[in-house]
């Protein structure tokens, strides 16, 4: 039996593909996948919430390799080509199929399905529905299947249900506990375990994401001695309506609308050849440095262009969800700028993956966003990450379905594949996260880590293994910017795993305690818990 955590793109993929290849699957979520009133905010995770699309190299003219040069490009030089050009080329494919299936992407006039521009993608190549809806209806279209598939006894759906650890054996992940609302745990034992738990940017106070992005998963993975990578790159969104979470997507600014300062002008224009349409790290890092220099909060979107430039009623039918957000929160964008400021988006860390979804422990799975495979490498690249969930998940159900028909026969044979994975496992660092204070003011110099919070145990885990990475990463890369270390340096052009030591008990009580080891990565110290 395989056990899926998690029903966002990545864990329904997942258990779609699983089912394919044979496997018996359960799929455990915290919310209600089949509700009367369809899916609710706890399954639906980041990516019911997703608006601009899945960039997919499906146009005329359009291919595989540009796609991934873009990537390649927006990732900082750190991203894994093998993993780019998987996500490229079978991402292209499984769009497709999506498709001829069904999925109900918006079409041109013509019938061919139209392709929005988001930025720092070379062409227009991004797949959307419902206007700005895109992850509702790509959920609704994932989740109409599992649903169908347990409707027919092939998958069990175990509603209610929130993972709060994984179980080992001699070493090997044979399950997890999930937590039912009533507080009663149950223990699901599996041939293989699959993370789909998505990513960590709900940790922050300024956040587009859900409240279930808390990075359960990665905690989970850590506790039970897999590698996670990668924890400092945490994408800032430049466009989050100012004193909200409610995501203005790039689409928007791909469709013409710009970025004002506080008196009215365009400053991206001057920043980057690519205006409002740079890299995000690039948009969010000139916008905080802007904010920071006028000592202001927020600064301003101007859509109305586009509802000058295409007729009145254009934003409201492109945009519908935004227009309503916007609305909710009292302004017209029809006829004014709104505020806007960065927050946390994306995380590109994770649990340590091979291209198959496998970590480094045998019977433990994990993709989507609660993986790191090095497909973003420093920073994301718009609306790949849908994608990835499509693409990886498949791939670790797929890889899960195989390994569970071995059984433990072949967990002494587990031996992730991929040159960036081998790389990662032979250069990681081993971490502490207690026993020590960080040095003083270092935090203060890393901006993604100065707004992080801990609701819980399980966040302060988190939240300290991000702290570790974060100031281990003594450079500004991709989505990791320092003032105390603003260049790139070209001695960091890798990517970086830690083997956390964490307690491995569910004992609420327990220190975040361990010996502090030197690595491979160098002089990893043992910094402060939260
Ligand atoms: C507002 C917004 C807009 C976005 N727009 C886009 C876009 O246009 N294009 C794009 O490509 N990407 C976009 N993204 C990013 C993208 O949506 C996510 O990266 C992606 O959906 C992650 O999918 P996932 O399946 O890995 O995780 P999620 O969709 O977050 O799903 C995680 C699942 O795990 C569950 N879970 C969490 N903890 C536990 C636990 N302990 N036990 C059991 N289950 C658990 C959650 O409830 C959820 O079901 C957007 C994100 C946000 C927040």
């Amino acid at each position: 039996m395989i056990l899926v955590i998690g029903t966002g793109v990545a864990g329904l993929s997942c258990a779609l593909a699983a089912v394919r290849a044979g496997a018996e699957v359960t799929v455990a979520t915290p919310g209600a996948l089949s509700g009367p009133d369809g899916t609710d905010a706890r399954a639906g995770g980041s990516t019911a919430l997703a608006q601009g699309g899945v960039a997919a190299a499906v146009g005329p003219g359009d291919a595989p390799a540009q796609h991934l040069a873009d990537t390649v490009a927006a990732g900082a030089g750190l991203v894994d080509p093998e993993a780019a050009g998987l996500l490229a080329a079978a991402g292209a494919r499984i769009v497709r199929r999506l498709l001829a299936e069904g999925f109900a992407a918006d079409r041109r006039p013509d019938g061919r399905v139209a392709l929005g521009l988001e930025a720092a993608h070379g062409r227009h190549r991004i797949v959307h529905a419902g206007g700005d809806r895109t992850g509702a209806v790509l959920h609704a279209f994932l989740a109409d299947a599992v649903r169908a598939q347990a409707a027919a006894g092939r998958i069990l759906l175990l509603e209610e249900r929130a993972a709060t650890a994984l179980i080992t054996d001699a070493g090997v992940v044979v399950g997890a506990e999930l937590r039912r609302r009533d507080g009663g745990v149950e223990a699901r034992r599996a041939e293989a375990t699959v993370l789909a738990t998505g990513g960590y940017a709900g940790l922050y106070p300024r956040s587009s994401n859900p409240v279930s992005s808390r990075g359960a998963g990665i905690v989970l993975a850590a506790r039970a001695g897999a590698l996670v990578a990668d924890l400092e790159f945490v994408q800032f969104h430049p466009t989050v309506l100012h004193g909200t979470g409610a995501l203005i997507s790039e689409a928007v600014r791909g469709a013409g609308a710009v970025l004002l300062d506080g008196s009215g002008s365009r400053f991206m224009a001057d920043r980057h050849p690519l205006a409002e349409l740079a890299p995000r790290d690039v948009v969010s890092r000139e916008t905080g440095r802007l904010l920071r220099e006028r000592g202001e909060e927020a600064i301003w979107l101007d859509a109305t262009r586009i509802e000058r430039a295409e007729g009145a009623g254009t934003l409201a039918g492109r945009f519908p969800g935004i227009s309503a957000a916007t609305a909710a929160h009292g302004y017209d964008w029809t006829r004014e700028a709104v505020p806007v400021s960065p927050a946390a988006h994306y995380t590109m860390g994770g649990v340590a993956s091979d291209l198959e979804g496998r970590t480094s422990v045998p019977g433990l799975f994990a993709a989507g966003e609660a993986a790191s495979t090095g497909v973003h490498g420093a920073n994301r690249l718009a609306s790949n990450s849908l994608l990835e969930g499509l693409v990886f998940g498949e791939r670790a159900g797929r890889a899960a379905a195989g390994f569970a028909s071995g059984g433990r026969r072949v967990a002494g044979r587990w031996n992730p594949r991929g040159a960036g994975f081998r790389a990662l496992e032979k250069g990681a660092g081993v971490a502490a996260v207690s026993g020590g204070a960080a040095p003083a003011g270092a935090v203060e110099e890393v901006p993604s880590v100065t707004g992080l919070r801990a609701a819980s145990r399980e966040d302060a885990a988190l939240v300290a293994m991000i702290r570790v990475a974060a100031l281990e990463r003594t450079e500004s890369r991709g989505a990791h910017q320092r003032f105390d270390h603003p260049d790139p340096d070209p001695a960091q052009a890798q990517r970086r795993a830690y083997r956390f030591a964490l307690p491995a008990v569910r004992d609420p009580e327990a220190e975040l305690e361990s010996e502090p080891h030197s690595a491979a990565t160098g002089q990893l110290r043992s910094l402060s818990s939260c």
